[in-house]
Protein backbone atom coordinates (compact mmCIF):
# COMPACT_ATOMS: atom_id res chain seq x y z
CA UNK A 1 0.00 0.00 0.00
CA UNK A 2 2.86 2.22 1.02
CA UNK A 3 4.19 1.60 -2.59
CA UNK A 4 1.25 2.90 -4.32
CA UNK A 5 1.32 6.05 -2.17
CA UNK A 6 4.47 6.53 -3.45
CA UNK A 7 3.81 6.00 -6.84
CA UNK A 8 0.76 8.52 -6.25
CA UNK A 9 2.35 11.36 -5.08
CA UNK A 10 5.34 10.59 -7.88
CA UNK A 11 2.25 10.80 -10.34
CA UNK A 12 0.86 14.13 -8.77
CA UNK A 13 4.40 15.87 -8.55
CA UNK A 14 5.57 14.95 -12.05
CA UNK A 15 2.53 13.47 -13.75
CA UNK A 16 4.43 13.68 -17.39
CA UNK A 17 5.78 10.36 -16.30
CA UNK A 18 3.88 7.87 -18.12
CA UNK A 19 2.76 5.12 -16.03
CA UNK A 20 4.05 2.43 -17.95
CA UNK A 21 7.52 3.50 -17.56
CA UNK A 22 7.17 3.86 -13.37
CA UNK A 23 5.63 0.59 -13.47
CA UNK A 24 5.65 -1.95 -15.90
CA UNK A 25 2.19 -4.32 -16.50
CA UNK A 26 2.88 -7.63 -16.68
CA UNK A 27 1.50 -9.50 -19.10
CA UNK A 28 0.00 -12.60 -17.97
CA UNK A 29 -0.24 -14.33 -21.28
CA UNK A 30 3.87 -13.82 -22.01
CA UNK A 31 5.91 -17.03 -21.11
CA UNK A 32 9.52 -16.73 -20.75
CA UNK A 33 11.83 -19.54 -22.25
CA UNK A 34 13.78 -19.47 -18.95
CA UNK A 35 11.13 -20.23 -16.97
CA UNK A 36 9.69 -23.37 -18.67
CA UNK A 37 11.08 -26.35 -17.07
CA UNK A 38 10.82 -29.54 -19.41
CA UNK A 39 8.78 -32.49 -17.62
CA UNK A 40 7.84 -34.62 -20.31
CA UNK A 41 6.08 -35.15 -23.98
CA UNK A 42 2.80 -35.42 -24.12
CA UNK A 43 1.88 -36.17 -27.36
CA UNK A 44 2.27 -35.61 -30.98
CA UNK A 45 -0.24 -35.43 -34.10
CA UNK A 46 0.79 -34.38 -37.39
CA UNK A 47 1.85 -31.14 -37.61
CA UNK A 48 2.62 -30.44 -33.77
CA UNK A 49 4.45 -31.65 -30.70
CA UNK A 50 2.73 -31.27 -27.47
CA UNK A 51 5.46 -30.98 -23.87
CA UNK A 52 4.65 -30.82 -20.50
CA UNK A 53 6.58 -28.09 -18.97
CA UNK A 54 6.25 -26.46 -15.63
CA UNK A 55 6.16 -22.77 -15.53
CA UNK A 56 8.26 -22.09 -12.58
CA UNK A 57 9.73 -17.84 -12.19
CA UNK A 58 10.11 -18.50 -8.31
CA UNK A 59 12.57 -21.02 -9.53
CA UNK A 60 12.00 -22.80 -6.48
CA UNK A 61 9.08 -26.03 -8.07
CA UNK A 62 5.96 -23.77 -7.02
CA UNK A 63 5.06 -22.98 -10.40
CA UNK A 64 2.42 -24.10 -12.64
CA UNK A 65 2.14 -27.46 -15.18
CA UNK A 66 1.68 -26.00 -18.91
CA UNK A 67 1.31 -27.70 -21.94
CA UNK A 68 2.95 -26.34 -24.78
CA UNK A 69 2.15 -26.89 -28.50
CA UNK A 70 5.24 -25.96 -30.96
CA UNK A 71 5.68 -26.88 -34.49
CA UNK A 72 6.94 -30.15 -35.86
CA UNK A 73 9.40 -28.31 -38.42
CA UNK A 74 10.09 -24.59 -37.87
CA UNK A 75 12.16 -23.01 -40.39
CA UNK A 76 12.32 -19.10 -39.85
CA UNK A 77 8.97 -17.74 -40.32
CA UNK A 78 6.07 -18.26 -38.50
CA UNK A 79 3.31 -20.19 -40.62
CA UNK A 80 0.35 -18.40 -41.67
CA UNK A 81 -1.96 -21.34 -40.32
CA UNK A 82 -0.21 -21.68 -37.09
CA UNK A 83 -0.71 -18.04 -36.12
CA UNK A 84 -4.58 -18.85 -36.69
CA UNK A 85 -4.63 -21.49 -34.63
CA UNK A 86 -3.31 -19.72 -31.67
CA UNK A 87 -5.60 -17.00 -32.41
CA UNK A 88 -8.64 -19.04 -32.39
CA UNK A 89 -7.63 -20.57 -29.39
CA UNK A 90 -7.11 -17.47 -27.82
CA UNK A 91 -10.96 -16.31 -28.75
CA UNK A 92 -12.65 -19.49 -27.11
CA UNK A 93 -13.93 -19.26 -24.23
CA UNK A 94 -16.00 -22.43 -23.08
CA UNK A 95 -15.98 -25.10 -20.61
CA UNK A 96 -15.74 -28.19 -23.31
CA UNK A 97 -12.81 -26.42 -25.01
CA UNK A 98 -8.89 -26.58 -23.73
CA UNK A 99 -8.26 -23.09 -22.40
CA UNK A 100 -5.26 -20.93 -24.04
CA UNK A 101 -2.98 -19.73 -21.39
CA UNK A 102 -0.22 -17.33 -23.76
CA UNK A 103 2.52 -17.52 -26.23
CA UNK A 104 6.05 -18.10 -25.49
CA UNK A 105 8.16 -16.02 -28.16
CA UNK A 106 12.01 -17.15 -29.00
CA UNK A 107 14.73 -15.99 -31.35
CA UNK A 108 13.15 -12.80 -31.83
CA UNK A 109 9.84 -13.98 -33.00
CA UNK A 110 10.61 -16.02 -35.65
CA UNK A 111 9.52 -19.35 -33.33
CA UNK A 112 6.17 -18.69 -31.22
CA UNK A 113 4.78 -21.79 -29.10
CA UNK A 114 1.12 -22.14 -28.05
CA UNK A 115 0.67 -22.50 -23.99
CA UNK A 116 -2.57 -23.87 -22.73
CA UNK A 117 -3.68 -25.49 -19.62
CA UNK A 118 -2.30 -29.05 -19.05
CA UNK A 119 -5.56 -31.35 -19.00
CA UNK A 120 -3.54 -34.55 -16.37
CA UNK A 121 -5.62 -37.55 -18.18
CA UNK A 122 -4.07 -36.89 -21.81
CA UNK A 123 -6.47 -37.22 -24.71
CA UNK A 124 -9.32 -39.35 -25.15
CA UNK A 125 -8.11 -41.81 -27.37
CA UNK A 126 -5.55 -42.75 -24.46
CA UNK A 127 -8.01 -42.49 -21.49
CA UNK A 128 -10.72 -44.99 -23.65
CA UNK A 129 -7.54 -47.82 -24.07
CA UNK A 130 -6.89 -47.75 -20.74
CA UNK A 131 -9.95 -48.18 -18.54
CA UNK A 132 -13.40 -49.01 -20.20
CA UNK A 133 -16.47 -46.83 -19.75
CA UNK A 134 -19.68 -48.07 -19.16
CA UNK A 135 -22.38 -46.86 -21.85
CA UNK A 136 -24.17 -43.58 -19.55
CA UNK A 137 -20.25 -42.59 -18.82
CA UNK A 138 -19.64 -42.76 -22.93
CA UNK A 139 -23.14 -40.73 -23.45
CA UNK A 140 -22.08 -38.28 -20.89
CA UNK A 141 -18.58 -37.45 -23.07
CA UNK A 142 -20.20 -37.57 -26.48
CA UNK A 143 -22.46 -34.63 -25.21
CA UNK A 144 -19.83 -32.36 -24.03
CA UNK A 145 -18.32 -32.77 -27.34
CA UNK A 146 -21.29 -31.49 -28.61
CA UNK A 147 -21.51 -28.58 -26.22
CA UNK A 148 -18.05 -27.36 -27.10
CA UNK A 149 -18.81 -28.16 -30.78
CA UNK A 150 -21.78 -26.28 -30.24
CA UNK A 151 -20.57 -23.26 -29.05
CA UNK A 152 -17.32 -23.59 -31.93
CA UNK A 153 -20.44 -23.26 -34.56
CA UNK A 154 -22.03 -20.32 -32.91
CA UNK A 155 -18.50 -18.19 -33.16
CA UNK A 156 -18.90 -19.43 -37.11
CA UNK A 157 -15.40 -22.09 -37.06
CA UNK A 158 -15.87 -25.18 -38.24
CA UNK A 159 -12.83 -28.02 -36.62
CA UNK A 160 -12.46 -30.06 -39.44
CA UNK A 161 -10.37 -32.41 -37.01
CA UNK A 162 -13.12 -33.65 -34.48
CA UNK A 163 -11.55 -37.08 -33.33
CA UNK A 164 -11.14 -39.14 -29.92
CA UNK A 165 -6.94 -38.09 -30.63
CA UNK A 166 -8.41 -33.95 -30.89
CA UNK A 167 -10.91 -34.71 -27.17
CA UNK A 168 -9.22 -34.16 -23.72
CA UNK A 169 -9.59 -35.14 -20.76
CA UNK A 170 -9.72 -33.25 -17.71
CA UNK A 171 -10.79 -35.81 -14.98
CA UNK A 172 -13.26 -38.48 -15.14
CA UNK A 173 -16.04 -36.23 -15.81
CA UNK A 174 -14.79 -33.53 -17.99
CA UNK A 175 -13.89 -33.58 -21.49
CA UNK A 176 -12.55 -30.60 -23.43
CA UNK A 177 -11.56 -30.27 -27.18
CA UNK A 178 -8.07 -29.45 -27.92
CA UNK A 179 -6.10 -29.18 -31.54
CA UNK A 180 -7.64 -26.23 -33.63
CA UNK A 181 -5.09 -26.90 -36.29
CA UNK A 182 -7.44 -27.02 -39.14
CA UNK A 183 -9.71 -25.39 -38.01
CA UNK A 184 -11.37 -22.80 -40.27
CA UNK A 185 -13.77 -19.67 -39.79
CA UNK A 186 -16.89 -19.81 -41.98
CA UNK A 187 -17.97 -15.94 -43.00
CA UNK A 188 -21.62 -14.97 -42.68
CA UNK A 189 -23.80 -15.72 -45.58
CA UNK A 190 -21.37 -18.95 -46.53
CA UNK A 191 -22.04 -22.36 -45.72
CA UNK A 192 -18.76 -24.27 -46.66
CA UNK A 193 -14.70 -23.77 -47.04
CA UNK A 194 -12.75 -25.11 -49.94
CA UNK A 195 -9.39 -26.86 -49.20
CA UNK A 196 -6.96 -26.12 -51.30
CA UNK A 197 -3.73 -27.33 -49.64
CA UNK A 198 -4.12 -31.34 -50.28
CA UNK A 199 -2.13 -32.44 -47.61
CA UNK A 200 -2.54 -35.51 -45.26
CA UNK A 201 -5.99 -35.89 -44.02
CA UNK A 202 -8.08 -38.03 -41.49
CA UNK A 203 -9.72 -39.18 -44.48
CA UNK A 204 -11.89 -42.04 -42.50
CA UNK A 205 -13.22 -39.34 -39.99
CA UNK A 206 -14.04 -36.98 -43.49
CA UNK A 207 -17.55 -36.71 -44.74
CA UNK A 208 -18.71 -38.18 -48.64
CA UNK A 209 -18.72 -34.21 -49.97
CA UNK A 210 -15.05 -33.33 -48.31
CA UNK A 211 -13.71 -36.70 -50.08
CA UNK A 212 -15.27 -35.57 -53.43
CA UNK A 213 -15.30 -32.22 -53.55
CA UNK A 214 -13.59 -30.77 -50.54
CA UNK A 215 -16.09 -28.99 -49.53
CA UNK A 216 -16.09 -28.31 -45.42
CA UNK A 217 -19.37 -27.02 -43.34
CA UNK A 218 -20.86 -27.12 -40.59
CA UNK A 219 -22.74 -30.69 -41.12
CA UNK A 220 -18.81 -32.53 -41.82
CA UNK A 221 -17.92 -31.73 -38.61
CA UNK A 222 -20.94 -33.39 -37.75
CA UNK A 223 -20.23 -36.75 -39.58
CA UNK A 224 -16.85 -36.62 -37.86
CA UNK A 225 -18.92 -36.36 -34.44
CA UNK A 226 -20.38 -39.42 -35.68
CA UNK A 227 -17.39 -41.14 -36.20
CA UNK A 228 -15.97 -39.86 -32.72
CA UNK A 229 -18.92 -41.22 -31.03
CA UNK A 230 -18.24 -44.29 -32.61
CA UNK A 231 -14.58 -44.25 -31.72
CA UNK A 232 -16.20 -43.69 -28.05
CA UNK A 233 -18.28 -46.36 -27.74
CA UNK A 234 -15.52 -48.87 -29.54
CA UNK A 235 -13.48 -47.64 -26.76
CA UNK A 236 -11.07 -46.76 -29.18
CA UNK A 237 -10.05 -50.60 -29.79
CA UNK A 238 -7.22 -50.61 -32.63
CA UNK A 239 -9.02 -53.63 -34.18
CA UNK A 240 -12.60 -51.73 -34.75
CA UNK A 241 -10.96 -48.15 -35.85
CA UNK A 242 -12.33 -46.03 -38.52
CA UNK A 243 -8.80 -47.17 -40.66
CA UNK A 244 -8.96 -51.04 -39.98
CA UNK A 245 -12.55 -51.19 -40.93
CA UNK A 246 -12.62 -49.33 -43.96
CA UNK A 247 -9.71 -50.65 -44.94
CA UNK A 248 -11.44 -54.38 -44.38
CA UNK A 249 -14.33 -52.86 -46.61
CA UNK A 250 -11.60 -52.57 -49.42
CA UNK A 251 -9.52 -55.18 -48.98
CA UNK A 252 -10.08 -56.24 -52.54
CA UNK A 253 -9.28 -53.18 -54.41
CA UNK A 254 -5.53 -53.01 -53.88
CA UNK A 255 -4.12 -50.91 -56.20
CA UNK A 256 -6.38 -47.81 -56.03
CA UNK A 257 -6.22 -44.48 -54.48
CA UNK A 258 -7.82 -45.37 -50.92
CA UNK A 259 -9.93 -42.34 -51.00
CA UNK A 260 -11.19 -43.02 -54.47
CA UNK A 261 -12.25 -46.90 -52.78
CA UNK A 262 -13.47 -44.83 -49.73
CA UNK A 263 -16.06 -42.69 -51.61
CA UNK A 264 -17.22 -45.51 -54.08
CA UNK A 265 -17.82 -47.26 -50.34
CA UNK A 266 -19.95 -44.30 -48.98
CA UNK A 267 -21.53 -43.54 -51.92
CA UNK A 268 -22.60 -47.50 -52.07
CA UNK A 269 -24.36 -46.45 -48.64
CA UNK A 270 -21.24 -49.07 -47.09
CA UNK A 271 -20.99 -47.12 -43.14
CA UNK A 272 -18.93 -48.22 -40.07
CA UNK A 273 -20.78 -50.87 -38.62
CA UNK A 274 -22.55 -50.64 -35.15
CA UNK A 275 -20.71 -50.85 -32.04
CA UNK A 276 -21.61 -53.80 -29.39
CA UNK A 277 -22.26 -52.07 -26.54
CA UNK A 278 -23.95 -49.20 -28.50
CA UNK A 279 -27.91 -48.56 -27.56
CA UNK A 280 -30.97 -48.97 -29.57
CA UNK A 281 -31.52 -45.03 -28.71
CA UNK A 282 -28.20 -44.16 -30.10
CA UNK A 283 -27.55 -45.70 -33.61
CA UNK A 284 -30.51 -43.99 -35.47
CA UNK A 285 -28.06 -40.75 -34.07
CA UNK A 286 -24.76 -42.27 -36.30
CA UNK A 287 -26.78 -42.80 -38.94
CA UNK A 288 -28.47 -39.55 -39.52
CA UNK A 289 -24.78 -37.80 -38.99
CA UNK A 290 -23.55 -40.44 -41.73
CA UNK A 291 -26.29 -39.09 -44.11
CA UNK A 292 -25.38 -38.68 -47.59
CA UNK A 293 -26.71 -35.36 -47.91
CA UNK A 294 -25.10 -32.64 -45.35
CA UNK A 295 -28.84 -30.80 -45.18
CA UNK A 296 -30.48 -33.78 -43.28
CA UNK A 297 -27.52 -34.10 -40.79
CA UNK A 298 -28.88 -33.20 -37.42
CA UNK A 299 -26.74 -30.03 -35.93
CA UNK A 300 -24.81 -30.34 -32.40
CA UNK A 301 -27.62 -28.15 -30.27
CA UNK A 302 -30.19 -30.80 -31.47
CA UNK A 303 -27.62 -33.75 -30.74
CA UNK A 304 -27.53 -31.94 -27.32
CA UNK A 305 -31.24 -32.53 -26.39
CA UNK A 306 -31.09 -35.89 -27.91
CA UNK A 307 -28.34 -37.06 -25.70
CA UNK A 308 -30.39 -35.41 -22.79
CA UNK A 309 -33.42 -36.99 -23.68
CA UNK A 310 -31.45 -40.53 -23.53
CA UNK A 311 -29.43 -40.22 -20.45
CA UNK A 312 -32.21 -38.19 -18.62
P1 LIG B 1 -1.46 -32.10 -33.51
O1 LIG B 1 -1.98 -30.82 -34.09
O2 LIG B 1 -0.06 -32.33 -33.89
O3 LIG B 1 -2.39 -33.25 -33.79
P2 LIG B 1 -2.55 -32.00 -30.79
O4 LIG B 1 -2.92 -30.63 -30.35
O5 LIG B 1 -3.67 -32.88 -31.24
O6 LIG B 1 -1.41 -31.91 -31.92
O7 LIG B 1 -1.76 -32.71 -29.61
C1 LIG B 1 -1.17 -33.98 -29.78
C2 LIG B 1 -1.38 -34.84 -28.53
O8 LIG B 1 -0.79 -34.22 -27.37
C3 LIG B 1 -2.85 -35.06 -28.16
O9 LIG B 1 -3.41 -36.15 -28.84
C4 LIG B 1 -2.76 -35.31 -26.64
O10 LIG B 1 -2.40 -36.66 -26.39
C5 LIG B 1 -1.59 -34.42 -26.20
N1 LIG B 1 -2.08 -33.11 -25.71
C6 LIG B 1 -2.35 -32.03 -26.46
N2 LIG B 1 -2.75 -30.98 -25.72
C7 LIG B 1 -2.74 -31.38 -24.43
C8 LIG B 1 -3.06 -30.75 -23.17
N3 LIG B 1 -3.48 -29.47 -23.12
N4 LIG B 1 -2.94 -31.48 -22.04
C9 LIG B 1 -2.54 -32.77 -22.09
N5 LIG B 1 -2.23 -33.43 -23.25
C10 LIG B 1 -2.31 -32.76 -24.41
MG1 LIG C 1 -4.20 -33.73 -33.11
Amino acid sequence: RTVLRELTDIMIKKPDIPISETLPVPDPSMFHKRYLKKMRVLGEGHFGKVTLYLYDPNNDGTGERVAVKALKQENGQVPDGWTKEIEILKSLYHSNIVKYKGCCYELGGQVVQLIMEYLPLGSLREYLLKRKLGVPHCLMFAQQICQGMHYLHTQRYIHRDLAARNVLVENETLVKIGDFGLTKYIPEGEIYYRVREDGDSPVFWYAIECLKESKFSFSSDIWSFGVTLYEILTHCDTRQSPPTKFSEMMEATQGQMTVMVLIKLLEKQRRLPCPKDCPLEVKPIMEQCWAADPTTRPTFDALIKKFEVIRQ
